[in-house]
């Protein structure tokens, strides 16, 4: 299925260090498609439901501080298994333990400064798309190279 979506999310440290057309262009390349994106700085309640996970770590604090120090620039991709290949295209949370090539192994050193958000399965990215974005935000279109991706 082509129509998979994910939720990807350059954060403050990716927006300041002017990463957020280098990381739109690797997705792009790829050949997925953006279907909505916007700047946003959605606040601490906000970004806690989105960590709601990870309330019990010893970093959570400090990871909410992070999100909410700046813009956050937000989008939705779509493609065949973009869930799983958005985290390739990503890399491991430890930035030291991504591979050069992918997006944190190109472009952080520190877990607590890693650059980009994207879903980690495709249920939590259905969660995660419905929080950040309202659906009158999802634009729909036909992609003219479809089928010069798509067999
Ligand atoms: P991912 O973002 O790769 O899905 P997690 O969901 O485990 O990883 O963690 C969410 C975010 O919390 C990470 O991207 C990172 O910014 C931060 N984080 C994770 N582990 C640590 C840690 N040990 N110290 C500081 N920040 C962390």
């Amino acid at each position: 299925m082509a129509d998979e979506r994910t939720f990807i999310a350059i954060k403050p440290d990716g927006v300041q260090r002017g990463l957020i057309g280098p990381i739109i262009t690797r997705f792009e390349q790829r050949g997925f498609k953006l279907v909505a994106i916007k700047l946003v700085t959605p606040g601490k309640e906000h970004l806690e439901k989105h960590y709601a996970d990870l309330a019990g770590k010893p970093f959570f604090p400090g990871l909410i501080d992070y999100m909410n120090s700046g813009p956050i620039c937000a989008m939705i991709w779509e493609g065949r298994e973009v869930v799983k290949t958005g985290r390739i295209l990503l890399g491991a949370t430890n930035p030291l333990a991504s591979a050069p090539g992918t997006i944190r192994g190109d472009y952080a050193i520190d877990v607590g400064r890693n650059v980009c958000h994207g879903s980690d399965a495709v249920e939590s990215a259905q969660k995660e798309i419905a929080l950040w974005f309202q659906e009158s935000e999802i634009v729909s279109y036909k992609v003219s190279q479809f089928d010069w991706i798509y067999e």
